[in-house]
């Protein structure tokens, strides 16, 4: 007798690396800038929100999570119908490539970017076809296009890109989607989108509107700081939402982070505040590491990219002996969050110490 076994593809599937957590050190405070989280505690409204739907937690979640799915259609406005709600916007991809490809199919994606997608793809059984970022760390969306196949099913645009910081512009952006077969999904993944400050930038909600093959994923963690809760939203055209409400797992998205994220929507405006903050800190290190000889790809998201290449685990160990926790990609780059001003200062020493 020979035990279960699961599917081949799924004994392949690589490791996800999460950020590492700081360890204490005697008479040092240590910082944790290796997972792009917000470094702010929560709002007391929003963490008595949470807590008052934690006092229910012998009930299940609203399933239809009626009041979120209201207040981001409000938000957003758009229709209900185009919305589906999932346990942080990872969940939502990997609902996406489930949901849209066969075994076999091609997902086509820059990278480096997000460490996820290998996975997603894997898990859909979808093979992975990755396109490198430009030297800048911008997506290459002309070399995208021309890795799309009769196989291809989904193209994933991660913008701004994690890791590598640069964001894809709407003209950029439109003239890609002008030339994808409209039968190709292409996801927007839109993490760190409320972090973008540039001319042009893409304006995610218009453009899944003219187009219908566009879904936008979107998440609490980053800009809305509630990365611990998992509650991610796709926007797309109804049919395709209705697609990922679909493969949703029941009853996914608990009530405390529901009751959350409605109340972080309805403070908005004191967390944009503080994204606003984060991006000054963003220019604040940019223009440190750039005083210090140090140049980085243009940072639109809550974090920086280091390309150093193999230097990667021994800027990454500096950075740890200076008490500030980085994400190190081996033989390719550091990066490294926007976190608290002391953490963000020890950052700009350090690198520009190693690298200027
Ligand atoms: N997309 C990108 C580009 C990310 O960097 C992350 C988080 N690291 C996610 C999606 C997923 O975030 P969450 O599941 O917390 O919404």
């Amino acid at each position: 007798m020979s035990a279960p076994q699961p599917r081949p593809n799924v004994l392949a599937i690589p490791a996800y690396v999460p950020g590492r957590p700081p360890t204490p050190r005697e008479g040092l405070t240590t910082y944790k800038l290796s997972s792009n989280e917000n470094p702010y505690p929560p709002l007391p409204g929003v963490l008595a929100a949470a807590e008052q739907a934690a006092a229910a937690m012998n009930r299940y979640p609203d399933m239809a999570g009626i009041d979120l799915y209201a207040a981001l259609s409000a938000r957003l406005g758009v229709p209900a119908s185009d919305l589906s709600l999932a346990t942080g916007s990872v969940a939502l991809i990997y609902q996406l490539l489930q949901a849209f490809c066969e075994p076999g199919d091609e997902v086509v994606y820059a990278w480096r970017s997000f460490e996820a997608y290998p996975i997603a793809a894997a898990v859909a059984g979808a093979a992975s076809v990755r396109v490198p970022v430009r030297a800048d760390g911008r997506h290459d969306l002309d070399a995208m296009l021309e890795a799309i196949t009769d196989r291809t099913r989904v193209v994933l645009v991660c913008t701004p890109n994690n890791p590598t910081g640069p964001a894809v512009t709407q003209t950029e952006l439109d003239t890609f989607l002008a030339a994808v077969p409209s039968h190709v999904l292409v996801v927007v993944d839109e993490a760190y989108v409320e972090f973008v400050r540039m001319s042009d930038a893409v304006d995610g909600v218009a453009t899944y509107q003219r187009h219908e093959n566009v879904v936008l994923t979107r998440t609490f963690s980053k800009a809305y700081g509630l990365a611990g809760l998992r509650v991610g939203y796709a926007v797309g055209p109804a049919p395709l939402a209705a697609a990922l409400r679909a493969v949703s797992l029941p009853f996914g998205v608990t009530s405390v982070a529901q009751a959350a994220a409605v109340a972080s929507l309805a403070a908005e405006a004191a967390l944009l505040e503080r994204v606003d903050a984060l991006v000054a800190e963003r220019a604040r290190v940019v223009e440190g590491l750039r005083a210090g000889g140090v140049d980085v790809p243009h940072a639109q998201g809550n974090f920086v990219w280091f390309g150093v290449g193999d230097r990667a685990l021994d800027l990454a160990a500096a950075c740890d002996e200076a008490g500030v926790v980085v994400r190190p990609f081996a033989g390719d780059g550091v990066r490294a969050s926007i976190g608290e001003a002391e953490a963000n200062d020890r950052l700009v020493e350090v690198a520009s110490r190693f690298l200027g």
